[in-house]
């Protein structure tokens, strides 16, 4: 179901269910098995097919990255398309734990990460109340989104992006994004549960390296030995 909706005076070109307004700002507020995005691109920067890809993806991965890891994730979420911004993506940073911040530019010129969107999705299902200490330590934050982007991210092959099958010297568990969801893809393969383990302690504040251990039965430099020894 969708209901697209602008407050904008505008003609209106009727597509079915889609309502096109030719105004500069684009909103549209779509439902989609309990969750419902708000979409806003106050620039109009994102052409239709583009947009498209993104709320598809969106729920796409949300729906069952919040089923796997934290039903009680929000069920309202918002994408903002920021032309101001100069990265790529981000969740939280001001703009709330439910938003996904986008910059247009990066996917004007990179049309096949589209699966960025699953891994921002991600941070909004992970709702850690801390990022980048002890407790929620930043490299396995990324970990895990890069994890779940290769698990329910839908292009990752055409954008050339996957999770690496080699360890390169300077790695190490903590290295983060691909090189530690690799890390963990492999890890929960041996141990199921792992990563779901790992997610929970996380977002209720009692993460310690020890959990590793009473996952796996190895320590955590243990654990990557034998994993960088397998590769
Ligand atoms: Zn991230």
């Amino acid at each position: 179901m969708a209901t697209w909706s602008r407050p904008a005076a505008g003609t209106t070109v009727l597509l079915g269910a889609l309502v096109v307004f030719d105004a500069a700002a684009f909103e549209a507020n779509q439902q989609r098995e309990g969750v419902t995005l708000a979409y806003s691109d106050p620039a109009d920067a994102l052409a239709a097919p583009m947009r498209t890809r993104i709320i598809d993806t969106f729920f796409a991965a949300y729906v069952r990255e919040r089923a796997d890891f934290h039903p009680g994730a929000p069920s309202q979420v918002r994408i903002v398309i920021d032309p101001g911004y100069d990265g790529i993506a981000f969740v939280g940073e001001g703009k709330g734990a439910a938003t996904i911040t986008i910059n247009p530019g990066w996917l004007a010129k990179h049309p096949d990460d589209i699966d960025l969107v699953t891994h921002e999705a991600m941070h909004i299902v992970q709702g850690y109340p801390e990022y980048a200490n002890e407790r929620v330590p930043g490299w396995l934050v990324e970990g895990i989104a890069d994890y779940a982007r290769d698990r329910y991210g839908r292009e990752n092959a055409a954008a050339g992006w996957a999770l690496p099958t080699t360890v390169k010297d300077g790695q190490n568990f903590d290295s983060g994004y691909r090189v530690t969801g690799a890390f963990l893809k492999w890890s929960q393969a041996r141990h199921p549960g792992l990563v779901k383990a790992l997610d929970g302690a996380l977002r209720e504040g009692r993460y310690t390296p020890a959990l590793w251990q009473a996952r796996t039965g190895l320590a955590l430099p243990a654990l990557w030995a034998a994993y960088v020894q397998a590769r």
